[in-house]
């Protein structure tokens, strides 16, 4: 194969974070950026994923990611040609119990403090955002009027676009099989199912696949799988984008926003066991829904347009994988940098794979300090030391069940 001649930089995976990895790569200067895909770009998760784009997150790196993100996002397509359809709707997290009200004013107060437009509403005022929600259900909320949605396949075309445009050579259909070492300890080739390509620079993604790309590579990544659930309802006008903003309800893992004149809603199902999804789940559909018609009256006996079941990707503590492979020993393997938005990727997934890209250049990067983020805190069991995000959907907290 061509990939005979070295690589400056070789990226497995092409969803959103190896995508635009692969392509900020390429723009940092890079002559020669591979992409390997197994099957076609944005296969994965990243073309199933609703869309949510929030920076109103649990921890000072949620929001610096989200805000980066954001900011990408808005400047798009000014900046390089394409877009990915965002929209900032603005997003309310409402709280419906005394704790949940002061942990949401403690989260504003942090969110701000780093530069985020957010306040906390009360009741009166978060019901007037939304006439579509039923009146006082809830205690007030947090509220970001710049978080908003993107369109999961136009970010998978913008990146495709970008990547094209600017010179990455994209191989689909080619299974990163493993690596091979120098024997210097780092690495010198990708083993693909087309031949290896010649390498000292590797960025490894693969999303809800992770952790399998991880043991080829000869290194344990604590990432799972789970299934997730969305649904859009038929179009009315109760539900028309100037009725319901985006939502998150926290405590039962379901978020909303308008889509195509209905509602988009999501879930997860904390009781459920990491794994792939294999079907849809109509009885945690059905639970969910009468949730959604306790908040949402107008969602009661709408039909769906659409209903899907897709496979997100988690990490244990919620927070993302930056830092450099280490093999069974703990050592780092050099030249090869592990890159998850843990389940996060719409919101976080440009943010994560700059840095990426710069850890795989520079060993640092500017947009945040990944010091923690790395392999090294998790445990033998795949448990972080770090505490979990507190916004997120409810993740399992292992990737295999114990
Ligand atoms: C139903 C659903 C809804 C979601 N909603 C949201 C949301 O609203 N907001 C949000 O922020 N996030 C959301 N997510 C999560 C988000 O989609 C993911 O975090 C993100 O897409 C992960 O991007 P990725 O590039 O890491 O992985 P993926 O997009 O999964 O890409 C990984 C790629 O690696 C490839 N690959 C795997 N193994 C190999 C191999 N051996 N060789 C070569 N290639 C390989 C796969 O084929 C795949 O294309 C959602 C996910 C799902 C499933």
């Amino acid at each position: 194969m061509r990939g005979a001649q070295t690589a400056d930089a070789v990226v497995v995976g092409g969803g959103t974070v190896g995508g635009w990895c692969a392509w900020f790569l390429r723009r940092a200067g890079l002559a020669r950026v591979v992409l390997v895909e197994r099957a076609l770009l944005g296969r994965g998760a990243s073309s199933r994923a609703a869309g949510m784009v929030r920076a109103q997150g649990g921890t000072p790196w949620a929001v610096r990611l989200g805000m980066w993100t954001q900011d990408f996002y808005r400047t798009q397509r000014e900046q390089i040609g394409v877009d990915s359809g965002f929209v900032a709707q603005g997003y309310l997290m409402p709280a419906f119990s005394e704790p949940q009200v002061e942990e949401a004013k403690a989260r504003v107060a942090m969110q701000a403090g780093l530069g985020l437009e957010v306040s906390w509403l009360n009741v009166e005022e978060a019901d007037a955002l939304i006439p579509a929600m039923a009146p006082r259900r809830h205690l007030g909320g947090s509220y970001a009027p710049g978080d908003g949605y993107i369109d999961p396949p136009r970010n998978v075309a913008a990146y495709t676009a970008a990547c094209l445009r600017d010179g990455v050579e994209v191989l689909e259909g080619t299974d990163f099989l493993g690596l091979r070492r120098a024997a210097t300890g780092g690495v010198a080739a990708v083993e693909t199912s087309k031949g290896p390509i010649p390498t000292g620079r590797v960025v490894l993604t693969g999303g809800p696949d992770l952790s399998d790309v991880g043991t080829r590579a000869g290194t344990r990544i604590a990432s799972g799988g789970a299934r997730h659930q969305v649904a859009v309802t038929e179009p009315d006008p109760r539900l028309a984008p100037d009725q319901v903003k985006m939502a998150f309800d926290l405590a039962e893992g379901i978020y909303w926003r308008p889509e195509d004149g209905g509602l988009l809603f999501g879930m997860s199902n904390p009781l459920e066991p990491p794994g792939p999804a294999k079907e849809i789940d109509w009885g945690y559909l059905d639970k969910i829904r009468r949730r959604l018609a306790d908040l949402l009256p107008a969602t009661e006996g709408l039909e769906l347009r659409r209903v899907w079941a897709a496979t997100i990707d988690f990490t244990p503590d919620h927070l993302p994988i930056l830092g450099p492979a280490l093999d069974e020993d703990g050592a780092v393997v050099a030249g090869v940098t592990v890159a998850s938005a843990g389940g996060h990727g719409m919101m976080w997934g440009p943010a994560v794979a700059r840095i990426a890209a710069d850890l795989a250049i520079a060993g640092s990067s500017a947009v945040l300090d990944v010091s923690d983020l790395g392999l090294d805190r998790f445990d033998q069991d795949g448990l972080s030391r770090l505490p979990p995000d507190p916004i997120a959907l409810p993740f399992p907290e292992r990737t295999i069940a114990p």
